[in-house]
């Protein structure tokens, strides 16, 4: 079920040096909502994410997660309050292994790390198989598997997913999609950036375009696939 609005974004400018990448960028997120982010590279989607995550200092402009302002809090304080960024390119620990780089994903809660684990690897079994072998040493599509299973080792409320079917294989993609469409079963609240427009949208309820640094179209998922500019843009071949 669809809920009260989680995160908001409002007005957001922020880019790096001179040139804005995002001018007064709105966008709503409700509990349970599965929300795509899509634009052409550059668009400014990661730098948006990144802004959520703390990593990126916005020029302007407001965040807000679960009722709270969250524009200025650092990295962590915003894991602590349950909004998670799994990256653009993964970034697993490829020297550490499996079991290491889940752990780390409950920094924030040591004395309960291990049952946590023990619940990443009911959820994705691959990993179990795979525990105690260096993360590098993964597939790709393992190590997104693994990616997401650090990411909800803080037991977020809602997850920030960059591209995570970047260099992917169809086959291992449609796996991954599967397992988000598992997440959004169980309520849990994903902003989704992907270049899969098409797959994107097929597992959305609302979809935001952004170009040029603005919102350029939003609705529901329904209404920008149907909506034959976008489609051209950004549909076309998937
Ligand atoms: P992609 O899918 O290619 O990652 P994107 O929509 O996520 O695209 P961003 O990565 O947010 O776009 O980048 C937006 C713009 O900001 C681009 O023009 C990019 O070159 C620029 N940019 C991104 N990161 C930096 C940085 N650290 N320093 C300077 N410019 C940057």
């Amino acid at each position: 079920a669809i809920g009260r609005e989680l995160l908001g974004v409002g007005k957001l400018v922020t880019g790096y040096g001179a040139a804005p990448v995002l001018e007064e960028v709105s966008l709503q997120v409700r509990q349970g909502e599965l929300v795509a982010l899509l634009g052409a590279n550059g668009a400014g989607k990661s730098t948006l994410m990144r802004s959520l995550a703390g990593l990126h200092r916005p020029v302007k402009g407001g965040m807000h997660f679960d009722g709270a302002d969250i524009s200025g809090l650092s990295p962590d304080a915003i894991v602590a309050r349950g909004l998670v960024l799994v990256p653009e390119g993964r970034q697993v620990f490829k020297e550490l292994s499996v079991l290491d780089n889940l752990r780390l994903g409950a920094f924030l809660y040591p004395q309960d790390r291990e049952s946590r684990v023990e619940e990443m690897l009911e959820r994705f079994p691959r990993l179990r198989e795979r525990l105690h072998q260096r993360a590098g040493l993964l597939s790709g599509g393992e190590q997104q598997m693994l990616a997401v299973a650090r990411g909800l080792m803080s037991r977020p409320k809602a997850m920030l997913l960059d591209e995570p079917s970047l260099g992917l294989a169809p086959k291992v993609i449609a796996e991954l999609f599967a397992a988000l469409d598992r997440l959004r079963a169980e309520n849990m609240t994903i902003l989704l950036v992907d270049q899969m427009a098409a797959l994107a949208l097929a597992l959305a309820d609302r979809a935001y375009v952004l170009e040029g640094g603005r919102v350029a179209a939003q609705g529901t998922a329904m209404e920008i696939a149907a909506n034959n500019r976008l489609a051209e843009a950004y549909l076309g071949g998937h």
